[in-house]
């Protein structure tokens, strides 16, 4: 039985799907989310919300309600955080995507973001995605950090049964045995995904890394790789972050690597074709050719 009716590629009715948040097509060209990690002051949200749209972001992230591993680290502002979010969108007219942790905050969250971000440690809250699937709000769900790229799929599944049609996938890392990075990140899922299923995939190399340094190079390999966009920690002051310092793209560092992500695009268009599916010496583009019928379809829906 195909347990992934709605998010397969034949699911999807063989076509991909572009979510539009506000004008913003993701699924159809590269498209940056870059902001920081929790919304910590208005100063601090509005300044690096200015500076990553003149960078040439698309979206703004923050996050108002904070998952964390310790009770005792900085929550995040709630209602707050929402209310500096909703003004930073007012100067600078990126949309807002921001994280939900509970169902009973779902409605309300709704009314400040644009995009409705479920986390890694919330990706199997069923009830959470139930709930996003009610609302008429994208979700960008991230992959959980023990997840299977079957398990992924089948909680995007949830949020499509529950009638909400504008899924974003975001890979950000999955747990191995290597300390050196904080999370290993998966780029061989993007081209995966997009082979069974017709929902956009972004890559998240702040949570996926954990290391300011390698930032830059996943960013780009992960265009390379076909993603339909990035997620960047951004702050405009790393050494006073609240959550996530590490990882914190001071904005010089974020506006270089836009540059050469502007380059490497021109480049990518000319490797296919300018049609997404092959090459301009007519090569097919594995990553952009959906199996249908696949083996993960085929096996059952056991996990
Ligand atoms: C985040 O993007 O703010 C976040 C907490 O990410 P993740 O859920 O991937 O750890
Ligand atoms: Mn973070």
């Amino acid at each position: 039985m195909n347990t992934l009716r709605l998010s397969s590629f034949n699911g999807g009715g063989n076509r991909r799907t572009v979510v539009t948040v506000d004008g913003v097509r993701v699924g159809e060209d590269f498209v940056v989310i870059a902001g920081p990690c929790s919304v910590e002051s208005e100063e601090q949200t509005i300044i690096t919300a200015r500076k990553v749209k003149e960078a040439g972001a698309n979206m703004l992230r923050g996050g108002a309600f904070k998952p964390r591993t310790s009770p005792y680290d900085f929550q995040g502002l709630g209602l707050q955080g929402l209310k500096i979010l909703e003004k930073a969108k007012r100067e600078t007219g990126l949309p807002i995507v921001t994280e939900v942790t509970d169902p009973r905050d779902v409605s309300w969250v709704s009314e400040y973001a644009d995009v409705l971000q479920i986390g890694t440690r919330n990706m199997q809250n069923f009830s959470l995605l139930q709930e996003v699937g009610k609302v008429k709000r994208p979700v960008l769900l991230k992959r959980g950090m023990h997840s299977t790229l079957k398990e992924w799929l089948h909680c995007a599944e949830y949020i499509l049964a529950a009638g909400n049609p504008d899924v974003i996938l975001c890979e950000r890392g999955i747990r191995t045995f290597e300390t050196y990075t904080r999370n290993t990140l998966d780029l061989s899922i993007v081209p995966c995904i997009k082979e069974v299923s017709h929902l956009p995939v972004i890559v998240d190399p702040s949570h996926g890394t954990g290391r300011l340094s390698i930032i830059e190079p996943m960013s780009l390999a992960a265009m390379a790789a076909g993603a339909h966009g990035i997620i960047v920690e951004v702050h405009y002051n790393p050494c006073e972050a609240l959550c996530d310092k590490e990882q914190a793209m001071p904005p010089e560092l974020f506006a270089g690597m836009m540059r050469k992500l502007q380059v490497l695009h021109s480049c990518m268009k000319q490797i296919n074709g300018g049609n997404g599916s092959r090459s301009s010496a007519g090569i097919p583009v594995i990553h952009d050719q959906p199996i249908m019928g696949s083996i993960l379809l085929n096996s059952g829906g056991r996990l």
